[in-house]
């Protein structure tokens, strides 16, 4: 198999109130395991094989959709469930803190416009930070494409992602999606999105 589950490093309960366990065990053992065993069904016996994700999202537009779709949601929520932690949230430090006030003129800025992209987002995507040419950035994709695609209108590295598809959130918030992204707040792993950064520049 090329691809794998990663562990998650919480409980399934470890994100309520703002995450529910129920999402969180239905997200991660039977999305995400889907995401993973598709992926590698369809890239099994083939040069794909034995690529590395990043490698085969850099080159999605030669990859048929089952690919793109399930290799774009393994890498999407390998990296959703690093960027949040029990007792997360807070305010972002350093070097982030930085890129993002002088990017975006505050951090409450920059949480708003992040909420926006994730809100506005039709249907079912993702919203990202993503670093590009250097430079922050905000952008949002559909389905379970990102940022690394080279279909992708908003190409760079993400250091922080948010899933927005339904499924994210349903059963606890139904049609509420501003208020599960804005809940997110509560659980953002910061730590994570610092070290994701310091690693794209
Ligand atoms: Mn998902």
């Amino acid at each position: 198999m090329a691809f794998t589950l990663p562990k998650l490093a919480y409980d399934y309960k470890a994100l309520e109130p703002y995450i529910d366990a129920q999402t969180m065990e239905i997200h991660y053992s039977k999305h995400h395991q889907a995401y993973v065993t598709n992926v590698n069904n369809a890239i099994a016996g083939k040069p794909e094989d034995t690529m590395s994700l990043e490698d085969i999202l850099k080159n999605i537009s030669k990859q048929p959709p089952v690919v793109r779709n399930n290799a774009g949601g393994v890498f999407n929520h390998n990296l959703f469930w690093t960027v949040m932690k029990p007792n997360g949230g807070g305010e972002p430090s350093g070097a982030l803190a930085d890129a993002i006030k002088s990017t975006f003129g505050s951090v409450a800025d920059f949480k708003t416009k992040f909420a926006e992209a994730g809100a506005t987002r039709f249907g079912s995507g993702w919203a990202w930070l993503c670093v590009t040419g250097g430079k922050l950035a905000i952008c949002s994709t559909p389905n379970q494409d990102n940022p690394l695609m080279d279909i992708s209108e908003c190409k760079g590295t993400p250091i922080l992602g948010l899933d927005v598809w339904e499924h994210a959130y349903y059963l606890k918030y139904q049609n509420r999606r501003p208020e599960y992204i804005t809940n997110f707040w509560n659980v953002i792993n910061w730590d994570e999105v610092a070290k994701r950064l310091d690693n794209a520049k």
